[in-house]
């Protein structure tokens, strides 16, 4: 599944003890070394090395040090630490696995036991990603899943909030799609959802740009640094796209083929404050997109105004216009 050789991180102040473990480690692994704590904390978060091989006792920023200041900061948290320490040390064997280290090692050190160590960790670790991309994925699409739009609808609207900058919420829905469903059945159902995930996917070309699977027909897009405008031509050109499949859809009201109606706002400031209300307004939207005939995109720029729409309330189930 994953054929990269894994990436180990080996830090010690001594040169020798560094050769030692780069000898003892570059059979299987690719080895990078930092000399010191401050060098290997910068390292460690640039180079994302899949374990690290830690030296205790170092002048300077000493290896409990780093190890607390990996495992604080998010892009160094989940790399396991494995503490190389002289067996004198090992009275603080327990300081060293309290503060997050995974192993240790003594020096002297054993090659074969080395390497059989950073293997088992480097599995061990795989496995963990493998588990934490599964729980961010929607298995049938492949896009982000709604558990890890919830998170980052969150984390874009704290972001943007603090910034002062304009954001953008879309939501698209496959026009009347159970109405497919029970033309061409669910297996090719299901194909169309694939494919319309992918050209949702591929038309929000920006890479801070996230779409994911909202649930069954719907999907979700998070535009960052997108105000109502720039958010109408992102929904335009995903309508468009959608369009180009020419999927046939010979039941739809609304065309002869498969179509998506999209809702959206563009807001910044207070209003970001609020993710949740920014889903409802974007499937107020969705709602009149609907009810206007569906195949179309209406995005709301409340951009500047705090007031909320008070006529207008949350969809609950979208109309049928006709006769379904
Ligand atoms: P509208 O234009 O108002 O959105 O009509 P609709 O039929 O698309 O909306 P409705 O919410 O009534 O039905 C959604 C349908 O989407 C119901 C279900 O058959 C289908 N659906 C939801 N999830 C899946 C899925 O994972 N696979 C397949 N094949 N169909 C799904
Ligand atoms: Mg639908
Ligand atoms: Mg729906």
């Amino acid at each position: 599944m994953n054929d990269r050789r894994p990436l180990v991180l080996v830090v010690d102040d001594e040169p020798v003890n560094i050769e030692v473990m780069a000898e003892t480690l570059d059979i299987e692994f690719d080895v990078i070394c930092a000399a010191s704590g401050t060098e290997a904390l910068s390292l460690a978060a640039d180079a994302q090395p899949d374990l690290i091989f830690l030296d205790v006792i170092m002048p300077g920023v000493d290896g409990y040090e780093v190890c607390g200041r990996l495992k604080a900061d998010p892009r160094t948290s989940a790399i396991p630490v494995i503490f190389v320490t002289a067996l004198e040390g090992l009275e603080d064997e327990e300081r060293g696995l309290r503060i997050g280290a995974i192993d240790y090692v003594t020096k002297p050190i054993r090659p074969p036991i080395v390497r059989a160590r950073a293997r088992n960790q480097v599995e061990l670790k795989r496995a963990r990603d493998q588990l934490a991309t599964l729980a961010r994925v929607d298995g049938l699409t492949g896009l982000a899943n709604r558990r890890a739009f919830d998170t980052a609808l969150e984390r874009e609207c704290l972001r943007h909030l603090r910034q002062k900058a304009p954001m953008a919420l879309l939501l698209a829905d496959i026009d009347h799609f159970k109405r497919y469903n029970d033309a061409y059945g669910h297996v090719r159902g299901d194909h169309c959802l694939r494919r319309v995930a992918a050209v949702l996917r591929e038309a929000t070309n920006r890479p801070a740009d996230l779409t994911a699977r909202y649930g069954g027909e719907e999907f979700a897009c998070v535009l960052p640094d997108t105000p109502a405008q720039g958010a109408r031509a992102v929904a335009e050109r995903l309508r468009h796209e959608v369009l180009r499949l020419a999927i046939p859809h010979a039941g739809s009201p609304a065309a002869a083929q498969v179509t998506v109606s999209i809702g959206g706002v563009a807001a910044r400031g207070a209003r970001l404050a609020d993710p949740a209300a920014l889903v409802e307004g974007a499937d107020r939207q969705l709602y009149l997109a609907k009810a206007h005939g569906r195949n179309r995109v209406l995005v709301a720029d409340t951009e500047g105004s705090t007031d909320c729409d008070p006529g207008q309330r949350r969809r609950n189930h979208p109309p049928h216009t006709s006769g379904a």
